[in-house]
Formats: structure tokens, sequence, C-alpha cells
């Protein structure tokens, strides 16, 4: 590993300050499950390490009504599932937070590097991006959010600049009648990546099984997450039935752009997407209380 400085500001600003002054690269850490690997391997380099888990902003994690929740950068995978308003409201997030690598991962790693390290793979976002939740970014210019569905521009990048930093990942409140899932397959039971990765949210029209909203987000199958807008415009405005998850399931395909390597082929990417609509979906019906016949 090549030598870096390493630096653990206690405030926001002067975290910001390190940011425009530094001379080189500077990394943000969180858990540095991802980091420190990379700059180990030399995939990434830094001249300044730059730990954000002293900056007291970066540790918020609050359930506010109206707003909905607040993840902080800084908090862990392990934290936000414990987190009540997470365990209650929010359940495809937490599935995804206990999916991250193993017991000992999920107490380092955060959301935020997650988000952050930008793999197409990451476990996640899907769900974030189908309950639309936004990226807080703080740097010179001040706050701004960013919706997670433009936060990713490749493999790897996205739409952060040098001088700013993730503040925190804010999620509105579910929407009512509305049940959300995630689904990753990989090859073993645990520890390893996403070959691909389903997230769906149902929302009905009050009483019976007319799809107000959907919304599915894929993992792993294109460069970066992306949305299946053409399987969830199947789905909204109509009663959800088997034959309507299937088309539905048919169209997730649509957004995908798999590559092939040694996880799997293209090709069995695009089979593992259907598969993996067609049980979130379904879930969340039965989740709604509407299961439906095989
Ligand atoms: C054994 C193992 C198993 C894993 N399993 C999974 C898995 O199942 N699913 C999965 O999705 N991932 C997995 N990972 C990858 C990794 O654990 C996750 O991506 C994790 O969420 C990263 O969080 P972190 O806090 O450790 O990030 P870090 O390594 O600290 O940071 C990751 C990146 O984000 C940047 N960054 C962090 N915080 C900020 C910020 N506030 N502002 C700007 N940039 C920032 C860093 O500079 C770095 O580039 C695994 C990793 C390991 C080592």
């Amino acid at each position: 590993m090549r030598p870096f400085t390493y630096a653990a500001p206690q405030s926001l600003q002067e975290a910001l300050d390190l940011l425009a002054k530094a001379n080189g690269t500077v990394r943000p850490l969180v858990g540095g499950t991802d980091l420190i690997d990379q700059l180990r391997q030399r995939r990434k380099t830094a001249d300044v390490v730059l730990d954000i888990k002293r900056i007291p902003e970066m540790h918020r994690l609050e359930y506010v009504a109206r707003e909905g929740l607040h993840v902080g950068a800084a908090v862990s995978c392990a934290d936000t599932a414990a987190f009540a308003a997470v365990r209650e409201l929010y359940p495809a997030i937490r599935a995804s937070c206990l999916l991250v690598g193993s017991v000992q991962i999920q107490n380092r790693a955060s959301i935020a590097g997650n988000v952050c390290n930008s793999a197409p793979s990451a476990d996640t976002v899907p769900p974030l991006v189908t309950l639309d939740a936004r990226a807080a970014i703080v740097g010179p210019r001040g706050r701004r959010e960013v919706p997670l569905e433009e936060f990713f521009t490749g493999p790897g990048q996205n739409v952060l600049r040098g001088d700013e930093l993730l503040l925190e990942i804010v999620v509105p409140p579910p929407a009512p009648h509305s049940s959300n899932h995630y689904l990753r397959f990989i090859p073993r039971n645990e520890m390893d990546i996403a070959v691909a990765g389903v997230s769906s949210l149902v929302a009905l029209r009050p009483r019976g099984r007319i799809c107000a909203r959907a919304r599915i987000a894929l993992a792993a199958v294109a460069p970066t997450p992306v949305r299946a807008k053409a399987a969830e415009a199947v789905l909204e405005g109509h009663v959800v039935t088997s034959e309507l998850i299937e088309a539905a399931a048919e169209k997730a395909v649509e957004a995908c752009r798999p590559i092939t390597d040694v996880r799997g082929s293209a090709e069995y990417r695009k089979e593992l997407v259907k598969v993996l609509t067609r049980r979130t979906l379904r879930h969340c019906m039965a989740s709604l209380g509407q299961p439906l016949e095989s």
C-alpha cells in the first residue's frame, strides 16, 4: 500500500476545509471495507484518507414524520438494520443491510460507503431507489440533494465532486398500503457479490388489488443500478394478478445491459432478473395481505 496521510476531523467544516485545501487525492473513509482493500490492491490511490466517523452530523439516525428516515454517512449497516423505524417501516433496507458481507462486515460497513463505492452490484442501493431515497451532499457551495436514481454515472463513478462529501441518505416515509422487498442471487449462501439483485415496491389503492405505484430497481445487470420502468408501467393502474406479474418480470429484462463475467453470463443474469422480479413482487403482494395463486 502506498503511504498516505490519515486525517480524522471533528467537525464538518474542518472536513470540508481539508477537502478544499488538500494536495492530491482525498478519500473519505467510513468502515473501510471497500477502500482499504482497494488501496492495498492499488486499484485506488490516496494522498489523504479522511475518516469521517468523528463528525457528529455523520452519525444521524432518525425517523422524522413527513421527512422520513435520515441515515448519516457514518452509520453502520448493522445499526441501520437494528433501528426501530427501519425494522418497522423499511423491511427491504433492513434486508439489504443484513446481506452485506458478514456480521463483522455489517458492523463496520455503511450504506454511504456502499453508495459512494458505486459498484453496480451494491446491495443497499436497489431498495433505496425504489423508495425514492435522496443523497444529501455537502460541499463548499452548501447542501444539495440528488435522487439516488441519478447519483450513479458508471461503474465506481457518481456525481460527487472532489470537494464534496455524502452527508446522509434521506428516505421518504413509505406510501400507505405499500410493501417493499429485496432479493439477490449469489452462488453461495453469503459473503459474495450479487450476480443479480432486484428490489420491488408495490403500493395498492385502498381496498383491493389495483396497483397505485410500482417501483422495480435492478443491481449487477448494467453499468449502474437501474430502474425497470417498462415493468413498472405494466403494473401501475391495474389489478395485480399472477399473469401481470409474469408480464412485468418479462419486461424487467428490457432494462438490463448485463456483462458476461466469471459470476455468470449475460443471458443467465437476464433469467435471474425475471425470477427475482417475480419473487419480489409476489412477496410484496403476500405481505399486503393479497397473496396470489401459483
Ligand atoms: C468480505 C466482504 C464482503 C462484502 N460483501 C458485500 C455484499 O454482500 N454486498 C455489497 O453490496 N457489498 C459488499 N462488500 C463491499 C462493502 O462492504 C460495502 O460496499 C460497504 O457498504 C462499504 O461501506 P464502508 O463504510 O466500508 O465504505 P468505505 O470502504 O469506507 O468507503 C467506500 C467508498 O466510498 C467512499 N466514501 C465513503 N463515505 C463517503 C462519504 N461520506 N462521502 C464521499 N465518499 C465516501 C470512500 O472514499 C470509498 O471510495 C463486501 C466487502 C467485503 C470486504
